[in-house]
């Protein structure tokens, strides 16, 4: 069966399809729906019933061509959005086919330039064909690739009757670089036992667990006078806040302090007048309780800080914002397992990681779905320097087909 993840992926790539932030609408740009309806118009051709929903959203199902009663369902789920951070209007994709090494130079900004030193892991890319944008935008391999590889897998899968599979199911979102993409998902449509989230790096990246996070703020209230007659009576909350955000840990707990697996607190933003002030965290973990942990640690620096301001208030307000995927997956151990077998199988090396930030699979992990996320082959990921190559899109798109397979096997 031939190949359809290079050319899909192209296709794709010159839609624009970019998120805006700034937007109350949904989806939050209506021109990300221009590619949710070519994946309507392309499962139509292949025969895959589905539905478009007027938010851009698409519910895909192939049935399965199984003899065994009990076969899982399965889904598989990427997003057509692209990143604010970039411009993603008018992508020029270009194919450097059978890479040899070196540098590769964007022609539209000469400055672009794609150097080993940056991406260590383009040493292993030697003969692939490398996909770049042209020097002006983003490429939109963040999450195209994971579109262009779950579409090609059912095309494959759709065409091979002999691979036997249970019900697949595809989920296509919009908005997930704003953090909304599964906000409005109707878990009903999905109709899966659990699936996978194709939205990840480098060939054989396989992450199931992400940070867990809470938003924070604290708000305080210090007291008021005229300047010339203050002595004794005011407390600014402008240097009430100042003192807090100075007893702030610096060489610990703090992203510019912490990798791995290690979480921090960051104050984002500070606001205040003379008589109230407001400073905003996010606060983020892998282990769940440790949020609690840092906020205490918060609490404790402000009630010390406001001892030399005997009139001032503070309330704290916690949001909660994401979980770790992690605390779910542990009791479907059966999906990460799949996922590495499968990997092995078509002779993908695994490598488990996890994400320092959120999923659209987090949050579908704790709505019942566990939903670990599996390569697609990104790279330099919002910038105008990223990159994917056609052979780990086609790795990916082995590594879906191989999941289904191995799930009807196992059943
Ligand atoms: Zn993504």
């Amino acid at each position: 069966m031939q190949s359809t993840v290079k050319e899909r992926f192209l296709k794709y790539v010159q839609i624009d399809t970019q998120a805006d932030p700034t937007s109350h609408t949904i989806p939050s740009s209506s021109k990300q729906i221009n590619l949710s309806k070519v994946l309507s118009e392309e499962l139509t051709i292949m025969g895959i019933e589905h539905e478009l929903t007027a938010t851009g959203y698409v519910y895909a199902s192939i049935p399965g061509n199984s003899d065994k009663p009990n076969v899982p369902t399965v889904f598989f789920c990427s997003h057509v959005d692209t990143a604010p951070d970039c411009s993603g209007t008018d992508v020029r994709p270009i194919v450097h086919p059978n890479y040899q090494g070196g540098s590769i130079t964007l022609p539209d900004d000469p400055e672009q330039v794609i150097t080993l030193e940056k991406f260590p892991e383009l040493k292993d890319k030697l003969g692939h064909d490398i996909i770049t944008a042209s020097g002006h935008t983003l490429l939109g391999a963040d999450d195209k690739s994971g579109v262009a590889s779950i579409m090609d897998a059912a095309y494959q899968i759709v065409n091979n009757p002999e691979i036997k599979h249970g019900d697949v199911k595809l989920f296509f979102t919009v908005d997930e670089e704003i953090g909304k993409g599964v906000v409005n998902a109707e878990l009903d449509k999905i109709g899966a036992d659990f699936g996978y989230t194709l939205d990840s790096g480098n060939i054989g990246c396989f992450e199931y667990e992400n940070f867990s996070a809470n938003g924070f703020e604290i708000k305080i209230t210090g007291v008021s006078a005229h300047p010339g007659y203050a002595k004794g009576k005011m407390e600014s909350a402008i240097k009430i806040a100042g003192e807090i955000v100075a007893a702030l840990p610096k060489d610990s707990l703090c992203p510019e302090a912490t990798s791995g697996m290690e979480g921090f607190v960051h104050p984002h933003s500070i606001t205040g007048q003379l008589e109230s002030a407001s400073i905003k965290f996010i606060i983020r973990d892998f282990v769940t309780a440790n949020l609690a942990k840092h906020q205490a640690m918060l609490e404790e620096i402000t009630t010390q800080v406001l001892k030399s301001y005997p009139n001032s208030k503070y309330e704290l307000i916690v949001t909660e914002q994401y979980r770790n995927m992690r605390d779910v997956v542990d009791n479907h151990m059966h999906i990460v397992d799949t996922a590495i077998q499968a990997m092995e199988n078509v002779g993908v090396a695994p490598s488990l990681g996890s994400i320092r930030g959120g999923t659209d699979g987090s949050l579908l992990s704790h709505n019942g779905l566990p939903c670990p996320n599996l390569f697609s082959g990104q790279h330099g990921i919002h910038s105008k320097l990223e990159w994917t190559t056609v052979q780990e899109m086609q790795a990916a798109v082995s590594t879906v087909v191989e999941i289904c397979r191995l799930i009807e096997e196992k059943a």
